[in-house]
This record gives structure tokens, sequence and C-alpha cells, in this order.
């Protein structure tokens, strides 16, 4: 059970909603950090009184340190500030949220420091998990799974005897807001209609990763990390209501399934109260008023990004890390009305095959993988 936390990416969707949990559990938030919005990080800070707060963007530091400057918060910037929130020695737990690879490096901070690790930024095991894997492993940091999936995983997998027990994970994906539409169809989709997510709130480039089902292919990929599961044994279902969050399948082909309302107060409470369940502010399900639920094959060929994330894992090394660069860039210039909506797939394709497999020694090699890919899709525009 979390004392003391540190939350990376306090102003964003998951952010939030962790303040708002911390505050209902009496947990102490000793540091929070986000990436810009110093205006909500002053109101933040002064509510929950952290002693640390960290802006990412630089130029935003002597703003947020004039808006502070009547406490005695310790204020940092960049990634530098983000890394020193991380392995802050006044929390146990690091909830990293921030968006993209921009992550990497306070998360394998923090495992270095042996703290838990609340993980919502998926990126950081899509284009690291080696790294973050053995760090953890040599440190023995703890690892929870914030992510909705990959949280209903873990919960399912709680109990098990061993990992021989465990034959399959089975991802559901809500198919997002254009589910059932064809790849011709896909051609003129706008930018508006990408971001009006059917059952979640979430952030911008979640919401796209979603509308191009690139989500569930970088779910994967993290499943397989966490997990240890490769990605043949990992299955997608569509199911539309995002009621069941995740299942897993036993070597007697029992299904054990996690549902609830579609609220991340509770996999983030369960990343923070584990092994411990506590009382939390969310509607209770009913399956009776919900009626019926669907499930569907996903459509691989119209929302070819899941079936790249497969092959990038197969190929493995830096493979994912230029996939997840390549998308990051891509749906930064499709939300600026720059590319088309089915340009996305095609960037991280290219980006993805172009990058040698090798297996990264350090953060660094991640980094340049990253920039690579960028710069590849940048040069394709
Ligand atoms: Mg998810």
């Amino acid at each position: 059970m979390t004392r003391s936390i540190s939350i990376l990416g306090s102003t964003g969707s998951i952010g939030t909603q962790a303040l708002e949990v911390c505050e209902k559990l009496d947990i102490n938030i000793a540091a929070i950090a986000a990436n810009t919005n110093v205006r909500m990080l002053e109101e933040q800070a002064r509510k929950f009184k952290p002693s640390l707060v960290a802006v990412y963007d630089e130029t935003k530091a002597p703003e947020l340190k004039a808006a502070l400057k009547d406490t005695d918060i310790k204020v940092a910037s960049g990634m530098s500030g983000l890394c020193m929130a991380a392995e802050y020695d006044k929390c146990d737990t690091v909830l990293n949220s921030v968006v993209g690879m921009v992550g990497l490096l306070p998360t394998l901070t923090a495992a270095r420091a042996k703290k838990n690790i609340a993980l919502a930024n998926k990126e950081t095991l899509v284009s690291g998990g080696s790294l973050v894997m053995r760090e953890i492993k040599r440190s023995g940091a703890k690892l929870y799974p914030v992510d909705s999936e990959h949280s209903a995983i873990f919960q399912c997998l709680q109990g098990l005897p061993d990992d021989r027990a465990l034959d399959r994970l089975i991802l559901t994906a809500s198919g997002g807001p254009f589910f059932g539409k064809t790849k011709k169809e896909l051609e003129n989709v706008t930018i508006e209609q990408a971001l009006n997510h059917p059952n979640w709130s979430m952030g911008k480039k979640i919401t796209i990763d979603s509308a191009t089902m690139m989500n569930k292919g970088l779910e994967i990929i993290e499943a397989s990390w966490l997990f240890g599961v490769e990605q043949s044994r990992i299955d997608v279902v569509v199911h539309r209501e995002s009621v069941i969050h995740s299942m897993i399948e036993l070597s007697d082909h029992a299904v054990i399934a996690q549902l609830g309302v579609p609220d991340m107060k509770i996999p983030i409470q369960y990343a923070l109260t584990y092994p411990e369940r506590r009382d939390c502010p969310v509607e209770r399900l009913s399956l009776a008023q919900i009626g019926r639920l669907t499930f569907y094959e996903p459509d691989t060929e119209a929302f070819e990004c899941m079936k790249i994330c497969r092959e990038a894992l197969d190929r493995g090394g830096l493979c994912t890390a230029a996939a997840n660069g390549a998308n990051e860039e891509a749906v930064g210039l499709f939300l600026n009305g720059r590319i088309p909506f089915l340009k996305i797939p095609e960037l991280v394709r290219a980006a993805m095959e172009a990058q040698k497999n090798d297996e990264p020694s350090s953060a660094d090699e991640v980094l340049c993988a990253d920039a690579a890919a960028r710069e590849l899709v940048k040069s394709m525009v």
C-alpha cells in the first residue's frame, strides 16, 4: 500500500484522477510533475502541498518558480526535473502517467531507485521494455500496471499457482470511434471524428491511438513485457461496451475476466493499494442495465497498426521503439492537419521496417532509434 507518491504527468487525465484517488486514500503527495501546464501545477501544489514540483518544459520554469515563490516548495525542470521526482526519497511509489516515450528515463530512474512503479506510460515498455525489465529485476523495484487491460490481467493473475497455468492473454478493445468502417471509409475521416471516443475520456494522443487501434498494438507489446508472454499467445477481441477489461485463459481452458464500469480510477487505485482493496469513488457495475455484451474479431486490414506492432515484436530489438517513435510523430502531424488518417499506419510501417533489430544496451540507443524513426516520418511527409 502506497504511503507517499510522486506523480509524473499530474495535470493529465490519469494524473488528475490519481490525485483524486490519493486524496480519498489519504496518500501523501510528495512530488508532482507535468509537461507545460504551470497554472494547474500551481493549483495542485497549493492544494496537495508536495515538497517538489517539476515542469518538463524548461521555458516554463521561471513562471513556475514565480508562481510558487511564496512557498518552500522546491521547483525543478526538464528531464532532470522529471527524474528528480522519479527518484525522490520522500516517496515510495512513482506513478508515471506522462505521454509518450519521454517517460522512459523517469521509469528507468524510478526502477534504479527501487520504487514501486505504477505505470500508465505504455510507451516506456514499448520503446525500452528489455531495459526496464532488466533494471527492475536487478534493483527489486515493483511494477504495477495502470493501463486498464493490463491491470485487468494483473488482477486475473492473482492467486494463480505458477506461470505454467497461464495459456493466453485476451486483451479487449473498444474498437474506437471507427469500428466497422472499411479502409476506404477511413480515407477521409476528420480529426474531430477521430477524437470522439465512444467509452473512455482520455488525452488526445491515446484517443487517436485508439482510433487507429495502434493503442491495442502498443498494448500487445506492453503485455508481452509485463507478463513475459510472446505475442502469438496474446489475442485481441473487440468488445464495444468496455465492461470486460481483459481476460486470461488458463491451461485447462478456463477463462477469467475482470469487469467493471469503464473508469480509470479502479486500475489507478489498485496499482496504489495492491494487494489491498479499498472503497473507490466509482459507480457499481450493473450488468442487467447494460443488458448485453458484444464481441467481434478485430479488422486488421482496415486497422493495420495492430499487425505492424506484432511484426515489430517478432523482429525484436529496437523495432518496437521505431514503431512507437514514428507513431508519436505521425499522430502529432495528423492532429495538426498535416497528414490524412491512413498515413499514420503507413509511416509507422516504414519506420519499423527501416529499423535494424539490434537489442538496445542503453537508453541512449533507444532514444537514437526513436529520433531516427521521427526523422524518417518527417522526411516522408
Ligand atoms: Mg488501455
